[in-house]
């Protein structure tokens, strides 16, 4: 990491970053050719710039999965209702799908609970309780765009934001992410499932208010057999849940 190299006289590269899948070079241009003390004055820039990278994914990842924490969430949430989600500064694992192809009309929440996971942990214990959050998360990351957004909530419990085509392709994207997960070997454990309570993000509705929502859909699947998708509208709808009023506005709760 502390090398560089001399391309020609005028042009140097330094490597500055090689983590997960982000490579990140420094490339000089300059009028004259670099003396040692300009590269030692660049090395030790590029050490200050790669410790607070370093720290700034320290600080916003969950340490056993990498996945986004819930600090981050919380962070990130009254930003979320009001514009677009950013684009995660943290870095992605290799197998995340492509960005999102044009076309995507809104963005949807889900809060995705491992079913039964205390069982999980009393019958082979909490290492291999461990490890079933750990491939969870690499499995969640196969389901989604690099652009969508995938914390680690607390626990057994994840968050994910993702942009998809109305309903119908929120629906296939969560219910991918079951299917994945119901079908997925998990070492020594076999089978886990996952309950998914989602909702639409709408602007100008608190976030608090929307993740409330989906934790109610989520509530709904866990009370009627576990290992499904529901939509809070949806149920809604269908005259399950009695709608609460929503307060808009810049109030912030957390
Ligand atoms: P349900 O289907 O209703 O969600 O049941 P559950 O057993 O998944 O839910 P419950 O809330 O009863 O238990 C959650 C368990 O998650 C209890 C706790 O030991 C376990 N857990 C929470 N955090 C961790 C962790 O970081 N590692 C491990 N191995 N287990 C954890
Ligand atoms: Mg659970
Ligand atoms: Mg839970």
């Amino acid at each position: 990491m502390s090398n560089s190299w001399l391309v020609d006289e005028k042009l140097s590269v330094f490597p500055v970053l090689d983590l997960f899948d982000l490579n990140l070079c420094l490339i000089l241009k300059s009028t004259t050719s670099l003396s040692a003390n300009d590269i030692r004055l660049i090395h030790s820039f590029l050490d200050v710039y790669r410790n607070f990278c370093l720290l700034i994914e320290d600080v916003q990842t969950d340490q056993l999965t990498g996945l986004l924490n819930r600090k981050t969430f919380e962070e990130n949430l009254q930003r979320i209702s009001e514009e677009p989600p950013p684009e995660p500064s943290k870095i992605e694992a290799k197998d995340r799908r492509a960005t999102a192809p044009a076309g995507l009309n809104g963005y949807w929440m889900a809060v995705v609970d491992i079913d039964n996971f205390k069982k999980v942990n009393d019958t082979f214990g909490h290492v291999y309780g461990d490890e079933v959050l750990i491939l969870l998360a690499r499995l969640m990351k196969t389901c989604f765009r690099t652009n969508d957004l995938l914390y680690r909530f607390g626990g057994e419990e994840f968050v994910v934001i993702a942009q998809c085509n109305g309903l119908e392709g929120a629906y296939f994207a969560f219910e991918r992410l079951r299917k994945t997960i119901e079908n997925y070997n998990f070492p020594q454990i076999g089978r886990v499932t996952v309950s998914i309570g989602a909702v639409q993000l709408q602007a100008g509705i608190l976030v608090t208010y929307l993740f409330d929502q989906a934790d109610q859909a989520l509530y709904h699947v866990k009370g009627n057999g576990k290992n499904q998708v529901e939509f809070y509208q949806e149920l809604v709808n269908r005259g399950i849940i009695t709608p609460t009023p929503t307060l808009s506005g810049d109030i912030e709760l957390f």
